[in-house]
């Protein structure tokens, strides 16, 4: 028994994470297959291949493909499930959840309403039969700016169905948030949370605009901060979550190494991190992955990967005395875990 026991056995949560791009490879291919979706890809050996990407321009591309391959209420449900038994298998406690509704409204014909009904159908099975507990942050596309109100509208009105926050994605570059402040301010007002992507593809500007445009609570992302020591210092100053996500940094060539990774510089410098997937199986990683990552290449230990997972709780929109709950827990089982497998 070693580290990736404690790791794949201890609770974790999750906060950066694609729903789309986390369906499963071989749910992909059953859905295009059902669906009439044509895939450059026939096999998982194929898929592997599609899920090697030249730049950012590339990876949205796929996306986008994968994102056509469902059709139905049913298909919605059927992959929030599949979500839901991922994290199970990871020991993922809670999770919050990007979903992309207006691409699927536009592929689909389908009114928001159901397709929302479809992955609520899901969550709530993955629930019953798992345990775990996931929510939904609901994610402009940035390249559609016209998109953006009547998602923001679309989530204020959902915040009984699972909805806690509103999300900006999608290409960074030539899409500041600053226009995107109305569809934020709109959502804010109905009590919703701010997380746009930040800092990933455009540097620190960036994540400037989404605090003071769009008065972003987390960043998704947010690395490129580290350009900028203002910005570092404002972000360690006030304990401003960043969602960071290193393989996905990899994959889509924000960095060059692991080792050239800015994850444990801004860690050192006291900075809220939390570890986070992105689009799992689009980089060939999972969030146990990500914690083994860290470990080799960043020398985090057992008690820094505690703090990490304790950080993602922390920075969740879970209410305060869930925190408290959950966080009195993890803590007993970290001890538990400590003791049966490193000891
Ligand atoms: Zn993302």
């Amino acid at each position: 028994m070693g580290l990736r026991d404690f790791v794949a056995a201890m609770p974790k949560v999750e906060l950066h994470v694609h729903l789309e791009g986390s369906i499963r490879p071989a749910t992909l291919l059953t859905l295009a297959r059902r669906n009439g979706v044509s895939l450059p890809a026939g096999d998982l050996e194929g898929l592997r291949a599609f899920y090697r990407f030249a730049d950012f321009d590339h990876f949205i591309r796929v996306y986008m493909l994968i994102s056509s391959c469902l059709k139905t209420p049913a298909d919605f449900g059927l992959v929030a499930y599949e979500f839901g038994a991922d994290m199970a298998r990871q020991n993922i406690r809670y999770a919050e959840v990007t979903f992309s509704p207006h691409t699927h409204v536009a592929y689909t014909g389908l009114p928001f309403d159901e397709i929302l009904a479809g992955l609520n159908d899901g969550r709530a099975r993955a629930k019953e039969d798992f345990g775990i507990d996931f929510a939904w942050v609901l994610d402009i596309v940035r390249d559609d700016p016209e998109t953006s109100y009547p998602v923001a509208v679309w989530a204020a009105n959902s915040r009984d169905e699972g909805v806690v926050a509103l999300g900006l994605g999608g290409t960074e570059r030539g899409h500041p948030p600053q226009g995107f402040a109305d569809a934020f301010a709109l959502a804010r007002e109905a009590g919703l949370h701010s997380v746009p992507h930040a800092g990933e593809v455009a540097g620190p500007e960036s994540v400037w605009s989404a605090l003071r445009a769009l008065g972003a609570e987390r960043i998704g992302h947010g690395v490129r901060c580290v350009e900028d020591p203002a910005l570092v210092a404002y972000l360690a100053e006030r304990q401003i979550p960043l969602e960071v996500c290193p393989t996905s940094n990899l994959c889509l060539g924000v960095y060059p190494s692991y080792a050239q990774h800015p994850f444990r510089a801004l860690w050192d410098r006291g900075l809220h991190l939390t570890a986070n997937s992105d689009d799992p199986p689009m980089f060939n990683t999972d969030l146990v992955g990500e914690y083994m990552a860290l470990s080799e290449h960043m020398d985090f230990d057992a008690p820094a990967l505690e703090r990490l997972s304790l950080n993602a709780l922390r920075a969740s929109f879970l209410s305060r005395s869930r925190k408290q709950e959950m966080a009195d827990t993890f803590r007993n089982e970290f001890r538990d875990l400590r003791n049966q497998v490193l000891a």
